[in-house]
């Protein structure tokens, strides 16, 4: 079928789906059989809820960070535009429940970080004053409780 869009989550029917979740966004095959998943790490509900700048800049950075240390293959994890969720995207054929259980372990952690957040300073960050570590930790254990209680799925 025809897609109105290039972007895949442009297609996406926000008013479908139910935040928290993770969501399997597209997946690539290069020439040489290279595989590389993306997906969309949705925290708040679009359209209602949404984190805010420094909440979500402070999540990126522990995310990104420590998200390396749960698992292998990390490509990028960048937060959308509309301050809902995170792009992640991963070498490999993955699956949201793989992927579900890494994210789990890492946003346990960062709901009771009580350490230096990395890279905040002028010379390691383009936007470093705008940090919020309280709002991260909030954003974080909501995480966790929501998917906790109804599972990764989008729908
Ligand atoms: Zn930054």
């Amino acid at each position: 079928m025809e897609k109105k869009y290039n972007v895949d989550s442009f297609n996406l029917d926000h008013t479908k789906v139910k935040a928290p979740f993770v969501r399997l966004a597209a997946k690539k095959v290069g020439e040489k059989g290279d595989i590389v998943t993306k997906f969309d790490i949705r925290f708040t509900q679009p359209n209602k809820e949404f984190m805010s700048t420094g909440g979500i800049h402070t999540l990126e950075h522990l995310m990104a960070e420590y998200i390396r240390d749960e698992m292998e293959g990390v490509i990028d994890l960048s937060p959308m535009g509309c301050r809902t969720g995170f792009y992640f995207t991963v070498w490999g054929d993955r699956t949201e429940e793989e992927i579900a259980n890494h994210l789990m372990n890492v946003l346990k952690k960062v709901a009771v970080w009580d350490k230096p957040v990395p890279a905040t300073t002028e010379e390691e960050c383009g936007n470093y004053k705008d940090h919020n570590l309280e709002d991260a930790k909030l954003y974080a254990q909501k995480w966790v409780d929501g998917i906790s209680q109804k599972g990764w799925s989008a729908f």
